[in-house]
């Protein structure tokens, strides 16, 4: 009979994997922790001896990483690399070895102890999850010092077209697995914002994490289906059954051929209405995908990213650089910039500014936090103004809240504007300024910032966060977070309604627009301007092309009434009807 285990699904563009499992069951053996004080200078070589195998083993793979994966990949592995270096995890594993003879195994898995439980205690959900850093690198540095490390499950095995069941995966090995051509994998820890996710995601191999017992409750070999889009793995899989998805992943593989037809043809709906396709880039190398997947623009850069991983804050002519490469990838199409969103679950480490405080998410984050710390904004509003001489380039607002924080705004733009012009600086003088809608207020206050502002923009995950008072990142309350709510809903068309009245352009950017389900509800309520991830533009061009854009308006204006007493599945249905077979 089929078994089926739950976890949570991580699906980048594949939903369905099938292939034999392949158990990555690599617990370290721990030696007596105790050894004779003569045994203390050999131990400190052996630790030695095993980190300059981790760390040559960190940089082979890093040389692996193929080229065009997104950079944030390799720097996962300069952050481990770093870790190997780093006294608070290795100095002190050293200082336990001399002070209390004990094997630098034991050692090290005592530091890690610390440390995590120094990650556990902290507040924010992101970097509650880097605790897997330090046990991915203590993992990695024990493998060495392990006679058995030496011929490592994975060194020679074959693993092409297998899925991977592991109690952890380091970036290190999703990146040689992914080099070696796994079909998926399952980890039993972790949630959607685990670097082993993140990565999957970013490397587009269909994942389920969080499979409590995976490596006892599956067989090497056995048959696995990774449905990465309901978080299930189903085995002993009834013929039927077994056939239902091999079928399912033909015709995805086939749908996906057929797909690419689509970057030439023209977007508009089946009644003829031009519907605006925009890719949200989180890296200037996202440009590539954004172009082949036929991007009418880029209608969110999500400029947080430039400060990660790194001590020291860009300045202004790293700002415009960046800008200017992107201008001239995107080749004449529009590239909106969002100004800063750090704070909330978006970190950077330690470069003087605290946006974190005990409620991060209502916190000193984004436009707050910039307006409190010109030194971190204002490097970035000339660069912006700076681009605009170079491309069509839009400037957005992220977390606006009140009037106030709009007003502030323009009054340093327009500052910067008067500095530029008499330092004989080029710049757009009409380069449209644009705000997020992503805060309750700032959606009922739509009407108010279209008569100040030249477009606005609907950041639906953090809309729908505030609005139904769920933190986006905390997973126990993940199953709340729900785009169809009544009162997201209605806010969302509130915002469309009062800008249309202005005449102002509005736009979304959240998730939501890239998920091919809502894409005649979007259409219905009146949006024609869509920014969404490079990987589901031509999914949601195929959906938007079969709309008869007209009858939706109909048919949803008449639903719109009864929204507070239907079921959201009665909803999508009911516009369904609105769809070509
Ligand atoms: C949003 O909140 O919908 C959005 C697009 O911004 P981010 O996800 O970067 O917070
Ligand atoms: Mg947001």
């Amino acid at each position: 009979m089929t078994l089926a285990l739950h976890g949570v699904g991580i699906d980048g563009s594949r939903p369905v994997a099938i292939g034999e499992a392949f158990m990555l069951n690599r617990e370290p053996v721990l030696a007596p922790a105790q050894i004779p004080a003569h045994q203390v200078p050999v131990e400190l070589d052996r630790l030695d001896a095993a980190l300059a195998c981790a760390r040559r083993h960190l940089e082979e793979v890093r040389g692996q990483i193929p080229v065009g994966t997104p950079k944030h990949i390799a720097e996962f592995i300069d952050a481990h690399l770093l870790m190997m270096t780093d006294s608070a995890l290795v100095d002190a594993a050293r200082d336990l070895i001399r002070e209390r003879s004990v094997n630098a195994s034991w050692a090290l898995q005592a530091q890690r102890d610390t440390l995590v439980e120094i990650f556990d205690r902290m507040e924010d959900a992101y970097l509650r999850t880097r605790r897997d850093d330090v046990d991915h690198v203590v993992r990695q540095i024990q493998l060495f010092l392990d006679a058995e490390a030496h011929t490592d499950v994975l060194a020679d095995a074959d693993v092409a077209g297998r899925v991977i069941v592991a109690e952890d995966l380091t970036p290190a090995d999703t990146i040689l697995l992914r080099n070696r051509g796994v079909a998926a994998f399952i980890v039993e820890h972790g949630g959607p914002m685990s670097h082993t996710a993140i990565l999957a995601r970013s490397l587009d191999i269909p994942a389920v994490m969080g499979v409590h017992r995976a490596l006892q409750r599956l067989r090497e070999g056995e048959l696995l289906v990774v449905d990465a889009e309901t978080g299930t793995v189903l085995t002993e899989l009834e013929p039927a059954l077994l056939e239902h998805y091999r079928a399912r992943l033909a015709s995805f593989d086939a749908h996906r051929r057929d797909l690419r037809r689509l970057v030439r043809e023209p977007s508009v709906s089946r009644d003829g209405v031009p519907v605006v396709l925009l890719a949200n880039l989180e890296l200037p190398e996202d440009v590539t995908a954004a172009r082949d997947n036929g991007a009418a623009g880029v209608g969110l850069y999500r400029t947080e990213f430039l400060y990660m991983n790194r001590d020291t804050l860009p300045d202004e002519d790293e700002h415009l650089a960046t800008y200017l490469g992107i201008i001239r990838g995107l080749d004449g199409i529009p590239l909106t910039i969002r100004t800063l969103d750090l704070g909330a679950d978006k970190q950077i480490p330690d470069t003087g500014f605290h946006p974190t405080r005990s409620n991060p998410a209502l916190g000193l984050r984004a436009i707050r936090l910039c307006l409190q710390e010109p030194a971190l904004f204002l490097p970035q509003l000339r660069a912006i103004l700076r681009a605009s001489a170079h491309g069509p380039v839009r400037l957005m607002i992220p977390m606006i809240s009140g009037m106030a924080e709009v007003n502030a705004v323009l009054g340093l733009i327009a500052e910067a504007r008067r500095d530029m012009r008499r330092e004989g600086v080029a710049f757009d003088p009409l380069m449209p300024i644009g705000g997020m809608i992503e805060v309750p207020a700032a959606a009922l206050m739509a009407g108010a910032l279209a008569r100040r502002l030249d477009f606005l923009s609907i950041g639906t995950n953090d809309l729908i966060q505030y609005t139904l008072a769920i933190d986006r990142v905390d997973d126990t309350v993940s199953y709340l977070f729900d785009p169809l709510h009544p009162a997201v809903i209605r806010l969302i068309k509130h915002v469309i309604d009062a800008a249309t009245a202005m005449r102002t352009p509005v736009s979304m950017c959240g998730e939501m627009a890239g998920d091919p389900r809502y894409t005649p509800l979007l259409l219905g309520l009146g949006l024609r301007e869509l920014s969404m991830q490079p990987g589901s533009l031509l999914e949601v061009k195929h959906r938007m092309r079969r709309c008869d854009v007209g009858a939706l308006t109909r048919t949803l204006s008449d639903l719109v009434a009864r929204l507070d007493d239907m079921p959201a599945r009665a909803l999508l249905d009911a516009l369904e009807a609105c769809l070509d077979d």
